[in-house]
């Protein structure tokens, strides 16, 4: 099979599995020796994984992943500083940001605790900074939490982080930034005093361990309740091997930067050459990602085709990938991203997103280029067929 689906979950790494394997069993929160060492792990990951966020160790608050870490922040922000001023009643999202973030600002909106307003994106997807800042401007008093992404997980595209990070600062507005997508191509946005949201299994962690780094100056209420392990602010027995695991892997990752399986090829060639290769392959295919995106990405729309229909044709030719984001396969949808950025629906019903990542080769790319003709030709007339008995 060659996997083109990184962006879904990337292989685990050996440097994780040798970490998670080396981990005690015990529960950090035990006195015996055996959770004090289950401690000292704890924190060593800790410590390593704030050393390559560029923060204190003290802020980083483990999660189950990045899901966890996004509700965390917008809710646990939105909450804290809602509460502490009925005033401030504002979330503020871009369009384009994963449903972790969305339906979190949605769920707060109908339970009529808070008012949403949403970013607009331009034909790339990336926020729109003088709307962004007019909107600052006009309503700062009453944001709780600014939340963008650092890279959409989609279609790639990085936004103005350190543009939006200044606007927030001067407006006082705390800003969340779910980095989980590029910090393990690149460590941490460029947000410094931000609450920034991380995800083990997209470096080569195992899937179930995330963090929210969270500085003392942001505050937040819990979202889960029961011990109180994370500084109060989250609950749960740590998940200690896990984040020796993640630790190791962004180690990993941070180290061997953009590097792909391929010798002398980074990532961002590979992506380079699959590009070519579908444009040679699917000639009327449109690649909407742009070159400065995150390196691993590529998402192509393949106009008069269903894109669940062309994913299981190419899975049936080996050639592993996704419909928009994986969170959202399976619900038949079009992606919300696509259609911020200007696309029709079905239009965005019909793309593709192709991710590379660590383990990609050539062979991958030679995979799609073989598959792709055959899966577009028979998903086109399945369409075809679909839309003459509708
Ligand atoms: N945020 C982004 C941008 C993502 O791509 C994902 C996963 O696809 C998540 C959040 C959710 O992370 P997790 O799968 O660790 O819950």
């Amino acid at each position: 099979m060659a996997y083109l689906d990184h962006a879904a979950t990337t292989p685990v790494r050996p440097e994780a599995v040798a970490a998670w394997l080396g981990a005690p069993s015990g529960n950090a929160a035990s006195l015996h020796s055996t959770g004090r060492a289950a401690r000292r792990v704890l924190e060593e990951a800790r410590e390593s994984l704030a050393e390559q966020l560029s923060c204190d160790a003290g802020d980083v608050i483990f999660t189950s992943g990045g899901t966890m870490a996004d509700n965390l922040a917008v809710r646990g922000i939105h909450m804290a500083r809602h509460t502490a001023d009925r005033r401030r009643d504002t979330v503020v999202v871009s369009a384009v940001e994963h449903h972790a973030v969305l339906d979190t600002a949605a769920a707060l909106a109908d339970g009529g605790r808070a008012r949403v307003r949403v970013l607009p994106v331009d034909h790339v997807g990336r926020v729109r900074l003088v709307e962004a800042e007019a909107l600052l401007a006009d309503e700062g008093a009453r944001i709780t939490v600014l939340s963008v992404m650092s890279a959409n997980n989609e279609v790639g595209t990085v936004q103005p982080i350190a543009e939006l990070a200044a606007l927030a600062q001067t407006q006082g507005v705390p800003l969340h930034v779910d980095a989980v997508q590029s910090v393990g191509w690149w460590g941490a946005p460029p947000a410094p005093g931000a609450a920034i949201s991380v995800s083990g299994h997209k470096f080569g962690a195992p899937a179930g361990i995330g963090a929210l780094v969270l500085p003392p100056t942001i505050p937040c209420h819990p979202v889960v309740y029961g011990g109180g392990q994370e500084r109060r602010i989250h609950s749960g027995t740590l998940n200690v091997a896990g984040a020796a695991a993640m630790a190791a892997a962004l180690q990993a990752s941070r180290g061997s930067t953009l590097a792909s399986a391929e010798p002398g090829l980074s990532v961002v060639d590979l992506r380079h050459e699959l590009v070519v290769a579908i444009r040679d392959a699917a000639p009327e295919a449109r690649v909407v990602t742009s070159p400065d995106a995150l390196p691993g990405i590529v998402s192509v729309m393949f106009d008069g085709c269903e894109a669940d229909a062309l994913l299981m044709l190419l899975d049936a030719a080996g050639v592993e990938c996704s419909t928009g984001s994986a969170c959202t396969a399976g619900i038949p949808q079009p992606s919300h991203v696509l259609e911020a950025m200007g696309a029709t629906a079905a239009q965005a019903r019909s793309a593709l997103r192709f991710s590379l990542g660590w383990t990609s080769s050539r062979a991958d790319i030679a995979a799609v280029a073989k598959a792709l003709p055959e899966a577009v030709a028979r998903a086109r007339r399945a369409s075809a067929g679909a839309r003459r008995a509708s």
